[in-house]
């Protein structure tokens, strides 16, 4: 638990959400900015600030739901594609320095995103 971090607040709960999927090591939720609607975060609940500073263990632990979490978004919402997106540092338009993994579903070419 990093004591200023938006999404470890989340984690605890002191900070509302729309959970997608939880389990002992990963946590998902609706993104507050719906880039398309289903725009979903993936993120470990161990505090890690992006992958650069990812050991290898959470890491696997992290992407080894997003199958599942993209399966709960097709089922929820029907996209008929998904955009898995990771930006790390704000040079690469990270804002929130909690390690996290953007789900976009898409829903053909004028769904407002790309
Ligand atoms: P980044 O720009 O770091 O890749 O993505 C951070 C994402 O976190 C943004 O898409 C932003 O909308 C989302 N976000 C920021 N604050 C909150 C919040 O309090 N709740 C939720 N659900 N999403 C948030
Ligand atoms: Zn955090």
């Amino acid at each position: 638990m990093s004591q200023d971090c938006i999404f470890c607040k989340i984690i605890d709960g002191d900070i509302p959400s729309a959970k997608v999927y939880e389990d002992e090591y990963v946590y998902a939720f609706l993104d507050i900015s719906q880039t398309t609607k289903g725009h979903t975060l993936v993120i470990p609940k161990q505090h890690t600030r992006n992958i650069f500073e990812t050991d290898a263990t959470t890491a696997e632990q992290l992407f080894s739901r997003v199958p599942k979490v993209a399966n709960a978004i097709k089922e929820a919402f029907h996209p008929v594609g998904l955009n898995m997106l990771n930006n790390n540092e704000e040079a690469a338009g990270q804002s929130v320095f909690h390690l996290h993994i953007h789900l976009i579903p898409r829903y053909g070419s004028d769904d407002g995103f790309g």
